[in-house]
């Protein structure tokens, strides 16, 4: 009997975990991506492996995101639109910005978080990467004393589900690592997070998967869904006609997903949330920990001798202009929190999007309404970090094996989506 084969189409760290954990287990495995070099935003995000931290639907988050649609400098901007799709999605995002959906989620993130890091680690080892992981901690640093307390609250919640964090006065901070500015009032030390390249572990992945004999076809376009007479999905249709075939393909396209789902009658809606990177070269007094500057939502990451600074969350249709504004403002901004900003030198300035669902969580399942099809998407600013254990999830299903996440509410049909 020929080994059962997956088509995979996307190259981002969705789409490559999951081609590797199927890989490991015997499958055959083809992954398709139209991008000629690694590129997405699995790349270009910040590299904060943030295991058991907070969706974006939490509670006031709509109100605040409403506050700050008419300043487009500010760090979540809706851009104003009257598309049926954004006021519905918009509405649904509302909906979900509560206490009780936010402890729903966050109980099945802290799940997945320690299930990810094991799967990122097994893979590391196993396969020899080298991206940069360190394994000690980020900082959540906070400018202005009245945030400490909310910030601390976030810190409770996930300390209940073993998650071990430390409140750090600012003198402390300063004592520990001299990048610190003397304006910050204080951090958060959020113990068992993790900092790496996203690059470089998208690059050795991939390198890993080639060497497990996966093909992966870069420059490959697809164009559509296959289905047969049954409305089976058998495959991936590429521009120019060709059609890969398998026993069931997965969708794990990024923010492209709902376009090739729904021409298989799938509906995945989900808005695209663009962030920026900034690298930075020659800062002075390089911060020994990445992490997040609270008041911006920036996040810095010391990558060797570059800092990328990450964020900003944009949601305005794909393929608009970049905004120099937004771009400009992580450097900004980040003068306010870490010395010697002033004298890097910009290397590097890229963008991309983060596939936001309305509720706040990826869409990992089989569409109920095609068989034969798989989709691994929506996880916002989550990706990297819940790309390995999505990949286990995708393969247990997959391959028929039990496992123990909270399926229905990553299911791809589920109330209020
Ligand atoms: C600025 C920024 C900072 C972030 N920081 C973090 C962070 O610190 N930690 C974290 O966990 N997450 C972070 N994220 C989120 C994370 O990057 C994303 O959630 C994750 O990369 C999504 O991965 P993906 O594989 O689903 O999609 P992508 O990385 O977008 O990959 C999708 C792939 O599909 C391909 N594709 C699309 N359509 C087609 C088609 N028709 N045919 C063939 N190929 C196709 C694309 O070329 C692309 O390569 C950040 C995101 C941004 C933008």
């Amino acid at each position: 009997m020929a080994t059962p084969r997956t088509v995979v189409v996307g190259a981002g760290i969705v789409g490559l975990c999951s081609a590797y954990e199927l890989s490991k287990r015997g499958m055959d495995v083809v992954v398709l991506d139209r991008a000629t070099t690694f590129d997405s935003a699995s790349c270009g995000n910040a590299g904060l492996f943030s295991i058991g931290h907070y969706p974006l639907t939490k509670p006031g988050a709509s109100w605040r995101g409403l506050r700050w649609m008419f300043d487009s400098s500010s760090p979540l901007w809706i851009r104003p639109s009257l598309s049926p799709a954004l006021l519905r999605w918009l509405w649904k995002f509302h909906r979900h910005c509560n206490a009780a959906h936010m402890e729903r989620c966050v109980r099945t993130l802290c799940a997945m978080g320690w299930r990810t890091v094991q799967a990122l680690e097994a893979m590391l080892d196993a396969e020899s990467i080298d991206c940069m992981y360190r394994r000690n901690g980020w900082m959540d640093l906070i400018l202005d004393a009245r945030n400490l307390e909310s910030a601390r609250s976030e810190g409770r919640v996930i300390a209940e589900h073993g998650y071990r964090t430390d409140v750090i006065s600012g003198a402390e901070l300063r004592k520990r690592d001299g990048a610190y500015r003397d304006e910050i009032a204080g951090a958060i030390h959020y113990l068992d997070t993790a900092i790496l390249d996203p690059s470089r572990l998208v690059r050795g992945l991939a390198d890993a998967l080639g060497r497990r004999g996966v093909t992966i076809r870069m420059g490959t376009e697809v164009s559509a869904l296959q289905r047969d007479h049954r409305g089976v999905c058998v495959g991936a249709r590429l521009t120019g006609g060709e059609v890969v075939q398998g026993d069931t393909t997965l969708v794990a396209a990024g923010i492209w997903s709902d376009d090739l789902a729904r021409c298989a009658g799938v509906s995945v809606p989900m808005q695209p949330a663009r962030g920026y990177h900034v690298q930075l070269d020659g800062v002075a007094q390089m911060p020994a920990n990445g992490g997040v500057m609270h008041e911006l939502c920036v996040a810095y990451n010391p990558m060797g001798a570059q800092l990328r600074l990450a964020g900003t969350l944009e949601i305005a249709p794909v393929g608009r202009p970049w905004m120099r504004t937004r771009m400009n403002a992580l450097v900004t901004g980040a003068r306010k929190y870490l010395h010697g900003i002033d004298g890097g030198r910009v290397t590097q300035e890229w963008a991309g999007y983060r596939p936001c669902t309305a509720d706040g969580m990826p869409v990992i399942g089989f569409a109920r309404e095609t068989p034969g099809l798989y989709v691994a998407t929506g996880h916002a600013m989550m990706g990297l970090m819940l790309g390995p254990v999505t990949g286990q999830i995708v393969a247990c299903d997959i391959c028929g094996e039990v496992q123990s996440i909270d399926s229905e509410i990553l299911a791809s049909v589920r109330p209020g989506r």
